[in-house]
């Protein structure tokens, strides 16, 4: 079986469909937020009630802009609106508008580097804006289907890629970074679970060393990257099996059934259908001049490929903690601020993909909602390289002020200074070696093991507050010596 899947190649283009944060709706003033109750947030226009006129908003054109810009796209000075035909019960105006002939923007490059893959690029044929439809919600077991139009309006950007990707392990490798790009710019909260970042994959297998495209399938209801690897795999063997057969692959739109793990037909594309597109009458051309262009490229952050780059570059960082710590921008600016005040690079990484990614995650929280301020973080670091407090009493005092605190403060409140009296490590030491004559003897013994159970003892007497190298020192000295 492998040997003959060996034999073909699977090919795979993209089109994802991203909400835009915008807080109003593509061409009325109602709100797009998620989750209000059910046809809350509609105007006559975004019930498609005839004589109500578009108005496009100003705040989507520069979100999907700077998207597109992001994504290495040449932006068009001028794009055009078009009406897409199509009867669907959640559209009621029975076309969608959306940009056809004259997209927004085109030929755009992502880098991705795909699990057990190499670095490679990912073209972008083209970005284009519409507007998003209303939703479905199927009641199978009373037969009833409602709608709930707060979602028809709400300002989509749709990313078309070429079909460049050969395997699920990249597709989902581009989709991350996809995901990464769009919040970092917060053009798009990108959360696959409230739909506001949906792709269908486009599919076809050929020949090993084919250069001609097979006959592909589309398939949508994609709720998860899992779902996207799984679809993927299913289809491309689908179709495998069907060409080996001597049969032939339907060009037609499929939809993955996540409970059964099968995709299904939906309907045939064979004659593609006829979408009956014409230029939208009710709004003029969209023209972008030259500066606006260049000002939204000039205020473009520094983005997560480049800043990986920098980091490995001027921090010397592994590339695996570049990565982590480029994964959500706040993130990103919390280490780049603890490093400003003084931390040594690889230090604070440490710290950062340790105690504060365990800290998020167990509140289950984004790095832009956390309290700590890099100050405390670097309160905490200073006092364990002062040697004031030791590395165990370093998590503490960072649980501690991980909401809110004054490490300094902490520490003296709780008395959780290192006992820097070697007087008072002496002593502990050898009462040690008095309670514990056996350990003591296999010591002596040469049972390297025992000396760090003596450590451990002498530190727990010290109420864990001693700097370790101090209590080694002095124990060696009174074993070897006395
Ligand atoms: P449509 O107009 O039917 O949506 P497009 O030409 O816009 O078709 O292509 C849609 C997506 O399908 C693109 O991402 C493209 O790369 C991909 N695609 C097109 N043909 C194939 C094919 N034969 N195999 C795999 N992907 C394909
Ligand atoms: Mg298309
Ligand atoms: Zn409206």
């Amino acid at each position: 079986m492998e040997d003959r899947i060996a034999r073909w190649e699977t090919v795979i283009g993209l089109e994802t469909h991203v909400e835009l944060a915008t807080e109003r709706k593509l061409f009325c003033s109602c709100s797009a937020a998620f989750g209000a109750p059910a046809n809350q947030n509609c105007c006559p226009l975004c019930l498609g009630e005839p004589g109500v006129r578009p108005v496009l908003n100003e705040k989507a054109v520069e979100l999907a802009v700077r998207g597109a810009l992001a994504l290495g796209c040449r932006v068009e000075t001028v794009s055009v609106f078009d009406r897409k035909h199509y009867s669907s019960p959640d559209l009621p105006r029975g076309y969608q508008i959306t940009q056809f002939y004259r997209p927004l923007a085109r030929d755009g490059a992502v880098r991705i580097t795909p699990e057990n893959g190499q670095e490679h690029t990912v073209h972008i044929a083209q970005v284009h804006l519409e507007d998003d439809a209303g939703r479905l919600f199927h009641d199978w077991e009373h037969g009833d289907t409602r709608v709930d139009f707060n979602r028809s309006g709400v300002p989509l950007i749709e990313i078309v890629t070429r079909p460049d990707f050969r395997n699920g392990d990249e597709v989902v490798a581009y989709l991350e970074e996809l995901k990464t790009i769009l919040q970092y710019l917060g053009v798009s909260d990108c959360k696959l679970q409230e739909g506001s970042l949906r792709c269908d994959v486009n599919l076809s297998v050929r020949p090993e060393g084919s250069t001609e495209l097979g006959t592909r399938t589309e398939m949508k209801n994609l709720g998860s990257f899992r779902a996207v690897r799984r679809a993927i795999e299913y289809e491309s063997r689908r179709q495998i099996a069907l060409l080996e057969r001597g049969e032939r692959v339907v060009q037609e739109t499929r939809r993955w059934d996540e409970d059964r793990n099968e995709s299904i037909s939906m309907r045939s594309k064979e004659d593609a259908r006829d979408y009956h597109y014409f230029p939208e009458p009710d709004l003029p051309p969209l023209v972008l001049s030259e500066e606006y262009l260049l000002d939204l490229r000039a205020r473009q952050p520094e983005l997560p490929g480049e800043k990986r780059a920098r980091y490995s570059r001027e921090y010397g960082l592994p590339d695996y903690d570049a990565r982590m710590l480029t994964g959500q921008r706040a993130l990103a600016e919390f280490f780049e601020r603890t490093v400003a005040l003084g931390a040594q690079p690889k230090q604070a990484a440490n710290w950062i993909m340790g105690q504060v990614l365990r800290q998020l995650s167990q509140r289950n929280i984004g790095a832009e909602h956390m309290s700590l301020s890099p100050e405390a973080l670097v309160k905490i670091l200073a006092l364990v390289e002062e040697g004031r407090i030791n590395r165990n009493t370093a998590v503490q005092v960072f649980d501690a002020v991980f909401d809110g605190g004054d490490p300094e403060q902490y520490v003296k409140a709780n008395r959780l200074e290192q006992v820097s009296d070697t007087g008072l490590v002496e002593r502990a030491v050898e009462r040690v070696i008095r309670e514990n004559p056996g350990p003591v003897s296999d010591f002596r013994a040469g049972k390297e093991k025992s000396f760090g159970f003596l450590v451990g003892q002498t530190m727990r007497l010290l109420g864990g507050k001693a700097d370790p190298k101090t209590i080694n020192i002095i124990l060696k000295n009174k074993l070897v010596v006395e």
